[in-house]
């Protein structure tokens, strides 16, 4: 027997499990009515209806409310300093986003302090803990220098394993791309190659082509990181090709798609995952996930939270962007939000309320998880527990 303490939350209106086993009759989320969850130390240990839940040592009574899985944000650039405002309110009022503007926050990130950029860091991982996100991706990118990458992804390890080598993120002002791809692929790579998890390139007009992407992801692979890769975000290209060819497990933005691009995601298996704070903050077009879903391809949101493009942590915002502007079902959004999010970072750990996964899980102030597209804007997160401690609320 296990001495760690064990809790029943019980009195589940209406628990998400996506747990696979129970899909029939639960429907994509394997739901489950007046149910209860048991943890025990970080891991749940028993799901089921609550009028059949075992004893526990501690009981919490969830009202008859909704529990979903902590949300998996699986694409994230929280290691920056400054603030970019300025060009949002500028975009907002006529000026087109451009790949450019990474260049500000390089500046303001390069000068900041390892404690400035840890306190930065840890600020917004609370942001978000508070809105039920529960696992997160964070990629450098903001430093484009030795030094720079290899202490953002030491700062970035402090708060998740899943980090990000994003050296390829925009060609400093200071260097050719020839140039600046050797370093990325030479002693950047050596640098930052210990503190991360995955190996990730700005995949764009005005970043780096695809024949620089390719070769960044092989020196990747060569140092032991696995490939991810922004891909046609501003224009249609060849990025996302790639991707699939490289059978990454997942390629991220897929705004502008042909054809051609959707039936290789299918084909490969490769997860798009969709940013659509990044449209709605943009003003560009939303991908079309409707399309990608019929089409056999597997989604995952996230938010893609950043100074520059996409300035929100709100998993709930995408997900009711998803609903509304991109024709997603509700079950299919907080799924992609969640189990596919967890996909994207090939854990199969979390995003599932099953025996044996980590006891993320959020209860919210609703009686379904519809109501995180039903409300948006409205913080409905009334409690959150990180594998098995309660951390909201605090
Ligand atoms: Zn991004």
């Amino acid at each position: 027997m296990s001495s760690a303490v064990s809790t029943v939350i019980t009195g589940i209106g209406e628990l998400a499990t996506n747990d696979p086993a129970r899909a029939e009759g639960g429907g994509v989320l394997g739901l489950v009515r007046d149910a209860a969850v048991v943890v025990e130390g970080a891991r749940v240990v028993w799901v089921g209806p609550a009028v059949d839940a075992p004893a526990a040592d501690v009981q919490v009574d969830a009202g008859g409310r909704a529990v979903i899985p902590g949300f998996v944000d699986s694409h994230s650039h929280l290691v920056f300093a400054g603030d970019r405002s300025a060009e949002f309110e500028a975009r907002m009022t006529g000026q087109p986003y451009t790949a450019g503007g990474i260049r500000t926050t390089v500046a303001k990130t390069r000068a900041a302090t390892d404690e400035q950029l840890t306190s930065h860091v840890a600020r917004l991982v609370a942001e978000m803990r508070a809105q039920g996100t529960t696992s997160i991706e964070i990629k450098s990118g903001y430093g484009l220098s030795v030094h720079d990458e290899a202490r953002s992804l030491a700062v970035a390890r402090q708060f998740t394993e899943d980090t990000t080598f994003l050296g390829a993120h925009v060609v400093p002002a200071d260097t050719t791309p020839e140039d600046y791809v050797d370093l990325v692929t030479g002693p950047m790579l050596t640098a930052a190659a210990p503190h991360a998890r995955w190996i990730d390139v700005f995949c764009e007009d005005g970043a780096f082509d695809v024949d620089q992407a390719r070769a960044i992801l092989a020196a990747g692979s060569d140092s032991g990181l696995r490939g991810r890769l922004h891909a046609n975000q501003l224009t249609y290209g060849g990025g996302v090709q790639l991707a699939c060819e490289l059978g990454l497990v997942a390629v991220d933005h897929c705004t502008f798609l042909d054809d051609d691009d959707v039936s290789a995601l299918a084909s490969s298996g490769t997860i798009a995952t969709l940013l659509p704070g990044v449209e709605f903050s943009t003003r560009q077009p939303y991908p079309d996930a409707r399309g990608l879903i019929d089409a056999g391809v597997r989604v995952a949101l996230a938010s893609d939270c950043n100074p520059g493009s996409c300035f929100t942590s709100s998993m709930a915002l995408c997900i009711a962007l998803a609903v509304r502007e991109m024709r997603m079902s509700p079950a299919e959004a907080l799924h992609a939000a969640t189990a596919t999010g967890a996909a994207a970072l090939d854990r199969d750990d979390v995003g599932v309320l099953a025996p044996g996964k980590a006891a993320d899980l959020v209860l919210l102030d609703a009686p379904s998880y519809v109501h995180l597209a039903y409300r948006p804007g409205v913080p409905l997160v009334a409690g959150v527990w990180q594998a098995g401690r309660p951390v909201v609320p605090r």
